[in-house]
């Protein structure tokens, strides 16, 4: 029996940062909060297989990069060696200090962790079976289902097979493999398929869609795309992969579509990264009023509210995009609708970072969904190769863009590629929010020399007086 009472204020289910971020809020309001998730401390997928240790590697490979460039700037060091038990440890020790100090804070802040999972037993109970086998029932107010997301399959194949990897096992780095083939032109096959080449593995990449991330700018797209040409093995576009199977030396791999380069090919690892689903078969949420979409996504309403009022659910199982921070505000929004604010989750403009090198980040309308609502706007540009810091940096291969209403001179939309661009992007997020308007931009000092002058400089374009390049206004 435990000594817990076996009611709760508010039940979260997930420790991602959808669950961890609500779970936190919600004791900061007061509220008496459980919080739901098998792993030892908070985190989710974000902390122990997603953001913090891809971004870990990515840190290396661009230290890696960094001193293999350097010979262009009379600089000579040996090879670097790469201690793969090291790595492991070192992006590992990155992960249980994040998520001991999350399990810490919610020591600190009274949230009772429950390390197990949850199933509904009706819109007010829920039962937990908990590590140890056994198992607790606990009714609540409310709840909030944050579940996350799994990696998608590929359709129609089939393949259990330690060579095929999926971003969890790719990001536990067994070995570093002559050959891969990544499956997936998107966040992930961009991403790891960058770490993957640093450490020394010939990288192939087949994407079924005409482009890379072909959710984003394809001129943000074009000065990475051109990177990669030159660096993976092959980019095969508008391919997709219709047989894979086991042999002694790899997996062979067969390829369909109108432009082959050729028609099959044999891979020592696959990496399979065409898409995620969300966790939204939740064990007994059949047994409530809450439904699903078509993509199997959780319906809710502005403040994060299913069609069952007492349960609310947040980040990935709640809709695109299945980002970190969005299911963070998201959490916090539904936690303030449930202590009885007046909120809504209305996000302007919801960052996407893609951290290649160039990196790319864009927020807020894109000229690509401009053509398509066709809403009229004016897109300026300004290259990095008119950029100070970008050539100290010997980084003149990125652009920033604005995407301006013509009318009021708002800037909607904010797109940029080049080293840095993730953490660039926040500008571009706080003037969408904040409607600033391109003069806003033109007239906030930045300093010099940084690459965040080249807000400042295309917003200076939109005007036909950018300091650092010559393009008159038409
Ligand atoms: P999750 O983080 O998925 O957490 C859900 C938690 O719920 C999990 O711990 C799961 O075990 C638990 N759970 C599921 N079912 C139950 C149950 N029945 N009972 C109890 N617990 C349960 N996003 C970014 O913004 N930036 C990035 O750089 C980035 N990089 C990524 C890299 C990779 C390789 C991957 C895979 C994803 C990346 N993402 C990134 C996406 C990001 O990880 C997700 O958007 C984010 O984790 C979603 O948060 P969440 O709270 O919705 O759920
Ligand atoms: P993704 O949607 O970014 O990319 C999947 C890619 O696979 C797409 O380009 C798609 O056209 C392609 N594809 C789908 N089926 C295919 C097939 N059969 N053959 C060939 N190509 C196919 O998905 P992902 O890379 O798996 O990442 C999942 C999600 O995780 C992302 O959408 C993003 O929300 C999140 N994520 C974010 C970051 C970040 O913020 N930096 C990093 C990693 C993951």
């Amino acid at each position: 029996m435990s000594d817990q009472p076996n009611n709760t204020q508010l039940a979260v289910i997930g420790g991602g940062p959808g669950g961890y971020a609500a779970a936190f809020l919600a004791a900061d309001l007061g509220m008496q909060v459980v919080l739901i998730d098998p792993e030892a401390n908070p985190g989710g997928v974000c902390l122990y297989r997603g953001c913090i240790p891809s971004k870990a590697l990515l840190h290396v490979a661009k230290v890696l990069n960094e001193s293999r460039e350097a010979t262009h700037w009379g600089i000579e060091f040996s090879e670097p060696k790469v201690k793969l038990e090291k790595l492991r440890a070192w992006k590992e020790g990155v992960v249980q200090r994040l998520t001991g100090g999350l399990g810490q804070l919610s020591k600190q802040r009274r949230v009772r962790y429950l390390r197990g999972e949850a199933s509904f037993v009706d819109a007010r109970n829920l039962k937990i079976k908990k590590l140890d086998g056994s198992e607790e029932e606990l009714s609540f107010q409310n709840a909030i289902v944050a579940t996350g997301s799994r990696p998608a399959a590929l359709p129609g194949i089939t393949l259990a097979s330690p060579r095929i990897l999926d971003s969890t096992t790719a990001l536990d780095i067994q070995d570093i493999p002559k050959t891969m083939l990544v499956v997936g032109g998107g966040y992930i096959g961009l991403e790891l398929g960058t770490v993957y080449l640093t450490l020394g593995t010939q990288v192939s990449v087949v994407e079924m869609m005409p482009g890379l991330l072909p959710g984003a700018d394809r001129d943000l797209v074009t000065p990475l795309a051109k990177r990669l040409e030159g660096s993976f093995q092959s980019i095969m576009l508008n391919t997709k992969v219709v047989e894979m199977q086991e042999q002694q030396e790899g997996v062979r791999v067969k390829f369909a579509g109108p432009e082959l380069a050729a028609p099959e090919g044999v891979f020592e690892k696959v990496l399979v990264a065409v898409g995620r689903k969300p966790n939204s078969q939740v064990p007994g949420l059949d047994k409530t009023k809450v439904e699903l979409d078509q993509r199997g996504f959780i319906k809710v309403n502005l403040q994060r509210q299913t069609t069952e009022p007492t349960i609310y659910a947040v980040g990935d199982v709640a809709g695109e995009p299945m980002l970190a921070h969005k299911a963070t505000h998201e959490g916090r929004v539904a936690v303030e609708a449930i202590a009885g604010h007046r909120v809504a989750f209305e996000p302007r403009a919801i960052p996407a970072v893609v951290f290649t090198d160039p990196e790319i980040a864009w927020c807020g309308l894109t000229e690509e969904q401009a053509r398509q609502e066709k809403r009229p706007v004016k897109v300026v540009r300004f290259p990095w190769a008119a950029s100070g810091r970008a050539l100290t940096l010997d980084r003149p291969d990125g652009v920033t863009k604005l995407i301006i209403d013509p009318e009021t001179e708002c800037v909607l939309g904010v797109g940029i590629t080049g080293s840095g661009a993730g953490e660039l992007i926040a500008e571009g997020v706080l003037a969408v929010e904040m409607a600033a308007s391109a003069m806003d931009v033109a007239l906030t000092i930045h300093p010099h020399p940084t690459l965040s002058e080249t807000v400042m400089e295309a917003a200076e374009v939109f005007f036909g007086n950018a300091t650092d390049l010559y393009r008159p206004k038409k």
